[in-house]
């Protein structure tokens, strides 16, 4: 069973001896081995059941030190790291022969992120190895927001839960990459392109597909709770058999049962909301209901990524 605890000197001894430990982050929870171990990051994908050809994230504390594991930083990403770093951005850059292949997928670019998150930061420079980390929950389940939702699913796997109380942000990072003269998002996240498009001008969204090993984090489905989800516009949405849970942006749907019901932001605030969501969909699953309902909410800033995440976590059907 993993111990849960905000000792520094704890996570570190067990990084250090290659063992995993879960990591706060402002996205989600990670579940963290030193990037440059091999046997670290393959204990990884097994704790997680993910699939070999689903690239990590490293973390790392600054530029320069991202600049040991990776070849070339291009302008725009130097501009967006100075500007986003602490934050919810990771940007795919020509990776070292010093990152594990195994890292990437064997793909020739690493996905690299400076965490905003004190304790994690903390940690990080105490550390002489970049930090690989996923999201710490089995693969294509929900992303974990609380140290709780981490113990339930990955504590007998791992030793040590670092609790940095909930993730402020809530959902993953947004995921760039550079193409030629092109800035391509591989995945939306926590970071509003509009901000990203002020600063760099025009981006390209990346269309998610099903089996495209460059980019599974694009996997269509994912993000998806054991009770199937059946994802509806605002207006679309009616209630279902008693035995429905359902997830709503700002108010009540009227003739459903409020005690199964979840509001992600009752002042539609899309921040609140992208915060809530994972856990919400969590406790909307450990309901006893037989099927969740979700509603879009407004497709705009932040929840665009919320949107994402809902399509994916939804039966095909309805996505
Ligand atoms: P997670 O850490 O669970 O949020 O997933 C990380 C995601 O980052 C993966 O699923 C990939 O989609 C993406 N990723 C990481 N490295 C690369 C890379 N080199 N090329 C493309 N996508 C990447
Ligand atoms: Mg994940």
């Amino acid at each position: 069973m993993a111990v849960t605890g905000s000792d520094l000197s704890v996570a570190k001894e067990f990084l250090i001896k290659g063992e995993l430990v879960a990591i706060p982050t402002e996205t989600v929870y990670g579940l963290a081995g030193n990037a440059l171990n091999e046997k670290a990051v393959l204990s990884i994908f097994e704790a997680k059941n993910r699939p070999a050809f689903d690239p990590l994230i490293i973390h790392t504390d600054s530029i320069d030190k991202a600049a040991i594991y990776v070849a070339d930083i291009p302008d725009k990403a130097r501009v967006l790291a100075s500007r986003f770093w602490p934050g919810p951005l990771t940007l795919l850059l020509p990776k070292r022969q010093i990152v594990p292949d195994l890292v990437t997928s064997g793909l020739d670019t690493v996905a690299v992120r400076i965490p905003n998150h004190a304790l994690t930061l903390q940690l990080l420079s105490q550390l002489s190895f970049p930090l690989a980390a996923p999201s710490a929950n089995p693969f294509g389940y929900i992303s974990p927001t609380k140290p709780e939702h981490v113990d339930q699913q990955l504590g007998e796997r791992i030793p040590y839960i670092l609790d940095g109380g909930e993730c402020e942000v809530g959902i993953e990072s947004t995921i760039l990459g550079f193409e030629n003269d092109e800035t391509i998002v591989y995945r939306l996240g926590g970071l509003d392109i509009n901000e990203i498009e002020s600063l760099i001008g025009p981006v390209v969204l990346m269309p998610h597909s099903t089996s495209d090993p460059k980019a599974p984090g694009m996997l269509k489905s994912h993000y998806a709770p054991r009770k199937p989800l059946h994802l509806y516009r605002r207006d679309d949405i009616v209630p279902g058999s008693a035995e429905t849970g359902y997830l709503m942006f700002d108010r009540y749907l009227e003739g459903a049962d409020r005690k199964y019901q979840r509001l992600l932001s009752p002042n539609r605030d899309l921040k609140e909301a992208a915060h809530n969501l994972f856990a919400y969909l969590r406790e909307l699953d450990t309901l006893p209901v037989l099927e969740i309902k979700a509603e879009l909410v407004p497709s705009q800033g932040l929840g665009l990524a919320i949107n994402d995440r809902l399509q994916r976590a939804s039966v095909p059907a309805t996505a």
